[in-house]
């Protein structure tokens, strides 16, 4: 190992002369683990690598389903690497790591690209990993699965938990949030959307066009999108300056303008969901909706919504459902897979907030009837929502009943707490990661209340909790002998939660 003044090799010869000064028996550089070690998905994410940045450059044509290019990976090792795994589940035709070719190992069939630098990575090192590949990603799956979506309304991919594998080699679990860079190149009559905001659009060769964008907040994989195909695309300005772009399939039909009546109205609700999350966390706004799917995902800065939603007509309970997404999920990331509630509980309870302000059920009306309508047998209490499983992830027991843990905490915290928790922690863990126990935590202190008894009640322990969301005798219902009449918008959240928990790859 010869030193160089260059920083890469620099830091490789400083580590390697610290290893021998401190006498260490055995330093060789080991291989990365193939996961982040998340019990739901064994294979997600990689070790001894964090990815800061993804710099994207495909052609995509949706005649043929050939997607082209090279994706750039800018990351640090966290360990002393011999070789390391990327999350892909294309074939790769070359990869580079610091400009020199390395060795690679296509595992499609199990999601994992296996590279071997032609020189190990220390510990603290960056590098640059340029993976080149031109596949078909329809015929691509990983563990028996294709989360490429590929019809008369083009391409998407867009899943939850995983979709980038069939676009983009990256670090595939939340804990790894970077920024993107992402330019598609895509035939002429079509649009190429992702998050973030449009750079450019540039003519780049006859009957093609380049679509440049750009995130520039910590956004996890399974958040970031690709959709190209035949949308009406709408560029404005949200009332506080952000960019707004929404994109609707041109094949919508009957519901392109009930869809238009939800989705344009995203600046209003955001603007209220930040009067009880706090700031709107990101750089743009805006919503897609296609045909392509029947369930509904929060991409960061911009949803896709799946057109069925808007069959039946305006639906702006789904819109405060993804957008409350931006903070509990997108913003606020999870830890692991098993939190899921921290995402899909707080995401539901925007919907019940939205309600109570659009004058279509109250919060503790749309808990009440909830719980009331759920007798101590039903499917509703028999999942865990702190740790549903893996295949049970979007059940309605994480939604409906994790809602419902919200509302008992703001029944024994009271309003004001209430709120401060939930702005605490996306002002201490916005742009990072949370665990539920973290949270848990955090109410307690701000609240300055033991809740122990009342998670343990609501998240932890199958069964229906004996005293419901809105405590022992709420005045509000007390003069009633029976259960609250149904609100306005409870059969809507309901196939909300129907629709959102269908045809997710898990
Ligand atoms: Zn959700």
């Amino acid at each position: 190992m010869r030193a160089r003044t260059r920083t890469g090799l620099g830091v490789l010869a400083a580590g390697v002369a610290s290893v021998l000064l401190a006498g260490t028996a055995s330093a060789a550089p080991a291989p990365g683990a193939p996961g982040v070690g998340d019990s739901y998905y064994p294979n997600a994410g990689n070790g001894g690598t964090d990815v800061l940045h993804y710099d994207i450059r495909l052609t995509y044509q949706p005649a043929t389903d050939v997607l082209a290019g090279t994706t750039t990976l800018l990351l640090t090792a966290t360990q002393d690497l011999s070789r390391f795994d990327l999350d892909f589940a294309l074939k790769a035709s070359s990869v580079l790591v610091n400009n020199r070719p390395a060795q690679f190992t296509n595992q499609t069939g199990n999601g994992e690209l296996v590279v071997t630098p032609a020189q190990p990575l220390l510990k603290g090192q960056t590098a640059t990993v340029v993976v080149a590949y031109s596949d078909t990603p329809s015929t691509e799956k990983v563990d028996g699965i294709n989360a490429w979506k590929k019809g008369s309304f083009g391409a998407l991919g867009v899943d939850e938990p995983q979709s980038s594998a069939w676009w983009f080699p990256a670090n595939d679990h939340p804990t790894d949030k970077a920024t993107y860079d992402v330019t598609i190149e895509a035939p002429d009559d079509n649009v190429a959307v992702t998050n973030g905001t449009l750079v450019r659009t540039v003519k780049s060769r006859a009957g093609w066009t380049r679509w440049q964008w750009r995130s520039t907040k910590p956004q996890a994989t399974y958040l970031t999108s690709f959709i190209v195909g035949k949308y009406e695309l709408n560029q404005s300005t949200t009332p506080d300056g952000k960019p707004f772009i929404t994109a609707y399939g041109s094949d919508l039909g009957d519901s392109l303008y009930a869809a238009k009546a939800s989705v344009e109205r995203t600046p209003e609700i955001d603007a209220f969901l930040a009067t009880k999350f706090g700031p709107f966390p990101f750089e743009a706004e805006g919503g897609v909706v296609t045909s392509g799917i029947t369930f509904s995902l929060e991409n960061q800065t911009r949803p896709t919504y799946g057109a069925r939603n808007f069959r039946a007509g305006s639906n702006t309970t789904l819109i405060a459902h993804e957008n409350a997404h931006q903070w509990f999920g997108d913003n606020v990331s999870l830890g692991r897979w098993s939190d899921i509630w921290l995402n899909e509980g707080f995401a539901s309870y925007a919907e019940w907030l939205w309600s109570e302000h659009e004058g279509e059920g109250t919060v503790a009306e749309l808990a009440q009837y909830t719980y009331d309508s759920n007798p101590a047998d039903g499917d509703l209490w028999k999942l865990v929502p702190a740790d549903p499983g893996a295949d049970n992830q979007f059940d309605n027991a994480v939604y409906d009943r994790g809602a419902l843990t919200l509302q008992a905490l703001r029944t024994a915290v009271g309003d004001d707490a209430f709120f401060k928790i939930l702005q605490t922690w996306q002002a201490q863990k916005g742009g990072s990661n949370g665990r539920i126990q973290e949270f848990i935590a955090l109410a307690e202190k701000v609240s300055g209340k033991p809740l122990y008894d009342l998670f343990q009640t609501w998240l932890y322990t199958a069964g229906k909790p004996a005293v419901g969301p809105n405590g022992a005798a709420p005045a509000a219902f007390t003069a009633r002998s029976a259960s609250v009449a149904k609100p306005k918008s409870f059969d809507q959240i309901q196939a909300n939660h129907r629709n959102l928990a269908a045809e997710h790859t898990h």
